[in-house]
């Protein structure tokens, strides 16, 4: 029992608390764990309030925000595609290898930070047009950031092309200067590189390739779908996610549908994506929109981290599972984001709003009585200069009504 103490000259009694004050609310205490490794996984689930009274369901948020690496459910995935090429041979730690990747910053964040733990380099390739706050944090944690000017897939610049590329060259590069018994100039590689990769990199390039890794969603099946349905008590009616490489829906969608054969699995989708004519109707577009979705440098809205105009491995690998898609857009993304900051004090980027505004629809649809989890991917702070820009400050004594989100 803490004792009082004197507070502003009044022994202040709110140390006595028998009442549940300052008692720590999430169960615990956890154990000690090694390293920010051990901080990965088991992430709460909570309640959504406002959602859950609004709809009459149990809408829950995995938060997988507190991922304690990189901030992202990203660490799931980089510490297994870095394990799983360890247990290969194609990394071998503090041997200056190179980890190459392609992503719109959260995979890369998590593989800079867990690259740090393990002794390697980071190289990585993100489109231009991504919020700030992820590319200066990648240069904080040292790794080499090219910013390429969206692009796509079909073009050699677009930013997995060009990670690929990357690993590919330093590979022979590092193989032909073993040879020579010479250390490799990686300055040689780009031309356009912002930052110069360190001279101490003599190691051989990994493309860890997320898109295409199915260690990717193998991380979402063996962590994330299995901590949800524990969570749950093996009751859930209804699972929601958006897919950028479709790591998570996959993943998630392969554990918990052989054990709840009437779960919906549920793509949300923003406005752009081809995934939810995928899902809806079999095609991803229809043939005059291939051509224009082809020369289209990216998915055509300001959420970061989903949406997609191609079929990647890691979505093809749930996707017989998804049952349905429902198509949001940036302005009712943009309000279901300031919805929470209102009601719950949450705040969130532009992914997770997406996910929460498809968590609702679902809800209304499926009616009263049912319960339903959602993934909240990262913070707001990771958005703040261009999705949480849009949206503006929350004032403090708006009253909106739910209504007038999902009508926006
Ligand atoms: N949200 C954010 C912020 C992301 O960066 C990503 C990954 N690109 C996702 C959601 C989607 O996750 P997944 O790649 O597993 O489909």
């Amino acid at each position: 029992h803490v004792k009082p103490t004197k507070v502003g000259g009044k022994t202040a009694d709110i140390f006595h608390s028998d009442k549940g004050l300052l008692k720590s609310v999430r169960q615990g205490p956890p154990a000690i764990v090694e390293g920010v490794e051990g901080c990965i996984g088991n992430t709460p689930l909570f309640r959504i309030k406002s959602l859950s009274d609004e709809t009459g369901c149990e809408i829950l948020a995995k938060a997988e925000y507190l991922n304690g690496a990189g901030g992202s459910p990203k660490d799931r995935v980089a510490l297994s595609m870095i394990q799983t090429a360890e247990a290969d041979g194609s990394l071998k730690p503090h041997s200056g290898d190179v980890i190459y990747e392609g992503t719109s910053g959260s995979t890369g964040i998590s593989l800079a930070t867990l690259a740090r733990a393990r002794g390697y380099l980071a190289h990585i390739c993100m489109p231009s047009d991504q919020a700030m706050e992820k590319s200066d944090l990648l240069l904080k944690l040292g790794a080499v950031v090219d910013r390429v000017p969206p692009a796509p897939i079909v073009e050699p610049g677009n930013f997995v092309n060009r990670a690929r590329a990357l690993a590919q060259a330093r590979t022979a590069s590092s193989a032909e200067s073993a040879d020579k018994g010479s250390v490799a100039d990686a300055s040689q590689l780009t031309n356009t590189t912002p930052t110069s990769e360190p001279g101490a990199a003599t190691g051989r390039g990994l493309f860890t390739d997320q898109f295409e890794n199915a260690a990717n969603y193998a991380a979402h099946f063996n962590g994330t779908g299995p901590e949800i349905y524990a969570q749950c008590g093996g009751k859930l009616d209804a699972f929601i996610s958006g897919a950028g490489t479709g790591g998570t829906i996959s993943g998630v969608a392969l554990f918990l549908k052989p054990r709840l054969p009437n779960i919906s699995i549920v793509l949300a989708d923003p406005q752009g994506s081809g995934l939810y004519n995928k899902v809806r109707y079999g095609v991803m577009f229809d043939v005059k929109e291939r051509e224009g979705t082809r020369r289209r440098p990216q998915v055509d809205s300001i959420v970061e981290g989903i949406g997609i105009n191609r079929l990647t491995a890691n979505f093809d690998a749930g996707r017989e599972l998804i049952d349905d898609a429902i198509r949001v857009t940036d302005a009712q993304a943009l309000a279901m984001a300031r919805w929470l900051v209102e009601k719950d004090g949450i705040f969130i980027g532009s992914s997770s709003a997406v996910n929460c505004f498809a968590a609702v629809k679902t809800a209304l649809k499926l009616g009263p009585g049912h319960r339903i989890v959602t993934i909240l991917t990262d913070s707001g702070t990771r958005h703040l200069s261009k999705f949480w820009a849009q949206a503006g400050n929350v004032g403090g004594t708006v009253d909106t009504k739910l209504e007038d989100v999902l009508n926006a």
